[in-house]
């Protein structure tokens, strides 16, 4: 162990890793590129051994299997993450900012009394500082902080790495905690699913996406339209669906569905990173934005700076006109 290993906290949710697991191992590999030390993956669960695979590319993964940690609870994550790092003394601890990460990470900092960063999208070494970059108000705003002090807590945006691919030592080593996990006040329940919805957004090859963009709930019609001519369906960032002008079945996000068709056309959607992290698998992703500036022409593989409620008619007509 090294004070310049980063810790990774790999997440497992219902039985399966995270996909975001693997681009903080991207994030971590690139801190240790520069100040050297080990990439650590971290696995809390109740059997880490079938995800190891899968977390090659670290050089040590780190199992505690308990029952206890068999899902989501503050108190036996928090208290197997603070002896996992007592240990190892990492210069940072990485965690995605999914539902868990951010309930997590604001509660490990406080108690390892650490600077935490939140909305990290990318991470610099400049003359030993961490040099992180936040992102927030929806990726309208970014803030570069330095971070001196050890640990620090870093919450990444999914979407924000490569996740890795390359195949580390990977050298695989169960612990077991110093005293019995304590369930705590806070414990899993049970795992509510989502209704289903008339359709499942999850299984089409494209789709039409809509935001705030589409400026009113008639226009969501002219969406519509267009699904139907393409042979997809209508889905819709989460303002959208706030309105009440498509249920939440049909919403695309952290906080909804992640979807991965063969076409996303986001019209009048900002591409905020609570968006990007449910459809940023896509094939295809077709952005039509009157704003130049709108992060979603960062991550789209064609982008056209056009209102999105004049050219739906159109495109419908041109469609129909091809078919
Ligand atoms: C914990 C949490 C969870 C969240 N979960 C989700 C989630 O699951 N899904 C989700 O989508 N969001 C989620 N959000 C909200 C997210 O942060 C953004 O606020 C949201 O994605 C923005 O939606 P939007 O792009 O439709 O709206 P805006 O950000 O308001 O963007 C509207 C865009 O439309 C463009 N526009 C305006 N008029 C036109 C026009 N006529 N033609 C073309 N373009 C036009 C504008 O330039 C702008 O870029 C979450 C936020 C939090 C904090």
């Amino acid at each position: 162990m090294s004070v310049q290993d980063v810790l990774v906290v790999a997440e497992v949710q219902r039985d399966a890793l995270a996909d975001v697991a693997l681009e903080l191992l991207s994030a971590a590999r690139s801190i240790t590129a520069a100040t050297g030390g080990e990439v650590v993956a971290l696995v809390l669960s109740a059997d880490g051994a079938r995800y190891a695979g899968r977390l090659a590319a670290a050089d040590r993964v780190v199992l505690i299997d308990d029952p206890q940690l068999a899902a989501y609870a503050p108190g036996p994550y928090l208290a197997a993450i603070e002896e996992i790092v007592a240990a190892e003394r990492p210069r940072a601890v990485l965690i995605g900012a999914t539902s868990i990460g951010w309930d997590l990470a604001p509660m490990l900092a406080a108690r390892l009394k650490a600077p935490m960063v939140a909305g990290a999208t990318a991470i610099e070494v400049s003359n030993g500082e961490l040099v992180v970059t936040s992102s927030f108000c929806g990726a309208k705003m970014l803030a570069e902080v330095g971070v001196a002090a050890s640990p620090a807590v870093l919450m990444v945006l999914p979407g924000s790495f490569r996740p890795a691919a390359e195949t580390g030592k990977g050298a695989v080593q169960s612990r077991t905690l110093s005293k019995p996990v304590d369930p705590g006040p806070i414990r899993f329940e049970q795992f509510i699913l989502p209704q289903a919805g008339d359709v499942d957004i999850t299984q089409q090859d494209i789709l039409v996406a809509v935001g705030r963009g589409i400026q009113q709930k008639e226009n969501v019609e002219l969406a519509e339209q267009l699904a139907g001519v393409l042979g997809g369906a209508v889905c819709a960032s989460r303002p959208v669906v706030d309105q009440g002008w498509l249920p939440a079945t049909r919403q695309v996000g952290k906080s909804g569905m992640t979807v991965k068709p063969k076409l996303y056309l986001a019209l009048g959607i900002s591409g905020a990173p609570e968006h990007q992290e449910g459809m940023k698998g896509s094939d295809l992703i077709i952005a039509v934005n009157t704003d130049p500036n709108a992060p979603i022409f960062d991550f789209a593989h064609y982008g056209a700076e056009v209102d999105a409620v004049e050219l739906l008619p159109a495109l419908v007509e041109a469609v129909q006109a091809g078919g």
